[in-house]
């Protein structure tokens, strides 16, 4: 079911997405942090705010779920593990659950790592997922509630989305995400080049979002512990690929 995707910019680098599935007419926002950008883009196009998707209850992801709620009625979606933490929850789902958007069904996949009840939204008809604090582009969310294993637990989980998956991410962080990446991977010629476009981009006040999985399969680091240039640059050719992806998550950090 064709679903319009929307990139609502919030706070300094966060990103909202509002979607519209035009059959049934509904409408919903992913991760809305603040109210007003929100009901000024639906006062434009005419349109009620049906649902809110929550992703994982940080407040740049959550703030302003209350207002939207009290001035639209929306409901809530959210993650049964975070139930006690996410503002206005009515809806708890887990993994393998699905959220309807109209007739665009989304899939619920946990996503646990960057905190401990972070979920993602995968809608397979229009390739896109909603993976907020989990995967970047060119990046991946801290490790705030849970540990390496978890997070490449999750990773994977993605990394099993096809190709042509867009990968709408929670912030615009990836100008600084490919300076990062090109110190563990230096001698990648498809992430050298994506670095160049994403320095375009953001010159042109554009965003780097959506990006792809397969881009993301060829170019950022955190998807690539099993890569060889990667593991000679950080001294770990016999290493598992939990232990690089560790190790990168780590130097990141200290970035
Ligand atoms: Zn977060």
């Amino acid at each position: 079911m064709a679903l319009a995707i929307e990139i609502l910019p919030m706070l300094s680098d966060n990103y909202a997405y509002l979607l519209h599935e035009p059959e049934a007419g509904v409408t919903a926002v992913v991760d809305p942090a603040e109210a007003a950008p929100v009901t000024a883009r639906l006062a434009q196009q005419q349109r009620q705010l049906d649902l809110i998707l929550t992703t994982h209850h940080h407040g740049d992801h959550t703030a302003g779920n209350l207002a939207l709620k009290a001035a639209t009625g929306c409901r809530v979606i959210g993650a049964a593990a975070d139930r006690a933490r996410i503002p206005g929850l009515d809806q708890a789902v887990q993994e393998g659950e699905r959220v309807m958007v109209g007739k665009a069904a989304g899939e619920v996949m946990a996503t646990p790592g960057h905190t401990s009840g972070h979920i993602s939204y995968w809608f397979s008809e229009a390739k896109a997922l909603f993976c907020a604090d989990t995967l970047f582009s060119l990046g991946c969310g801290r490790l705030l509630e849970g540990d390496a294993r978890q997070m490449w637990a999750s990773l994977q989980k993605l990394l099993a989305l096809p190709d042509d998956a867009l990968v709408y991410c929670g912030h615009e962080y990836t100008e600084s995400n490919a300076r990062f990446a090109l110190t563990v991977d230096p001698d990648n010629p498809a992430l050298q080049a994506r670095a160049e476009e994403v320095h375009r981009l953001r010159a042109a006040g554009r965003p780097t979002i959506p990006t792809t999985l397969g881009l993301e399969r060829r170019t950022n680091p955190f998807l690539r512990p099993d890569d060889p240039g990667i593991r000679r640059t950080l001294g770990m050719t016999g290493a598992s690929d939990v232990e690089v992806f560790a190790e990168i998550r780590q130097r990141k950090d200290r970035f």
